[in-house]
């Protein structure tokens, strides 16, 4: 008599980004079944109505490009740019991905579950890519260990895993590391103002450690330092994104910046090590998407910031997340997974 089989089965990773999704498939054994983005358009600025229809082409056209069946999908994982609560809920005061009215509140994890009729796990984008991280670099003892990411974008997302789950907090807003008030002392310039986010609150991590921080509050200080520089004149939005490639060429004023970035995450990191101890600090975002040689010196200006004790320096990894376009995708199809496992 033939033994009974539990037939194969995959969970399906969506990334709800501002103009596309991104999609992948994950196997029972934790093989991903695609190794490049699966886009398609997110449409989130037509409503939530036609999103979450988008979303539900999005994995109507992964599983055709990997030729798995609808029936073998056991669980979805969808991750989004927040504030939103742990249970997929946006903000009731909207988000900047989810400006109009009626996103304001909008249950997207339940209405996503309500159309394709599968269970449906949330994690907020920076979470998914901590969450992804963590699983790469510690592997099979991902459960073994705790770790906390730092992701340079917009603003600075990131999340926080113990024993290989991400720590959600209450309300889900654990893992906010942009806006934990670091010290500023040392970290400006003499006659620097003190930096404003766009949370409302001056001095955060996010006010120095994002492309945000560069355009509002980085570059007008540093562009009086270095009078005639070439950003000068430049419109703020544009020159903010030109700061990363002259870093790659070693211009004095864009090191300055990317070193009080590096300064800001370091200092991020070393109140991490007092709250969770996590085994590895990861680093994320277009900075480390940049030339080897440069990343590596941004890598090395954030770890000579951590101030560790000599026992936490014994056992502390550094590492960079990889992969930071498929990250969310690929995180949401980890949680997933662990749900479909969990006992
Ligand atoms: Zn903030």
């Amino acid at each position: 008599m033939p033994l009974t089989q539990d037939p194969p089965w995959v969970v399906v990773g969506l990334d709800n980004g501002a103009t596309c999704n991104n999609a992948t498939v994950l196997d029972a054994a934790g093989v991903f079944l695609v190794d490049q983005l699966v886009e398609s358009p997110s449409r989130v600025n037509d409503g939530p109505e036609v999103a979450v229809e988008s979303l539900a082409e999005s994995l109507r056209t992964v599983l055709e490009l990997t030729g798995t069946p609808l029936a073998a999908v056991r669980a979805i994982g969808l991750d989004t740019p927040g504030p939103a609560s742990a249970d997929g809920v946006i903000s009731s005061k909207g988000a900047t991905n989810f400006s109009q009215e009626a996103w304001h509140g909008f249950d997207y994890r339940g209405a996503l579950e309500e159309r394709v009729g599968l269970p449906v796990v949330y994690n907020n984008d920076g979470n998914a890519a901590a969450l992804y991280a963590h699983h790469v670099y510690f592997g099979e003892r991902a459960d073994e260990h705790s770790s906390v990411s730092a992701i340079v974008g917009t603003g600075l997302g990131g999340g926080i895993i113990e024993a290989g789950r991400v720590i959600r907090g209450a309300a889900g807003m654990a893992g906010e590391l942009g806006h934990v008030h670091i010290p500023m002392e040392g970290l400006l310039a003499d006659g620097q103002p003190m930096p404003s986010c766009n949370c409302g609150q001056r001095g955060d991590v996010e006010s120095i450690a994002s492309l945000t921080a560069i355009e509002h509050n980085l570059l007008p200080f540093w562009l009086s330092r270095f009078p005639g520089h070439e950003l000068a004149g430049v419109d703020p939005h544009t020159a903010a994104k030109r700061v990363r490639s002259l870093g790659e060429q070693g211009d004095p004023m864009a090191v300055e910046i990317f070193e009080q970035q590096a300064m800001a995450i370091g200092r991020l990191f070393t109140i991490a090590s007092n709250f969770t101890d996590p085994s590895a600090y990861f680093v994320g975002g277009g900075v480390v998407e940049a030339a080897p040689a440069f990343r590596e010196w941004f890598v090395a200006r954030v770890r000579s910031h951590i101030a560790l004790r000599g026992e936490q320096v014994d056992v502390a990894h550094f590492a960079i997340v990889p992969d930071l376009d498929m990250a969310g995708a690929r995180g949401a199809a980890i949680a997933a997974r662990a749900a479909v496992l969990a006992p």
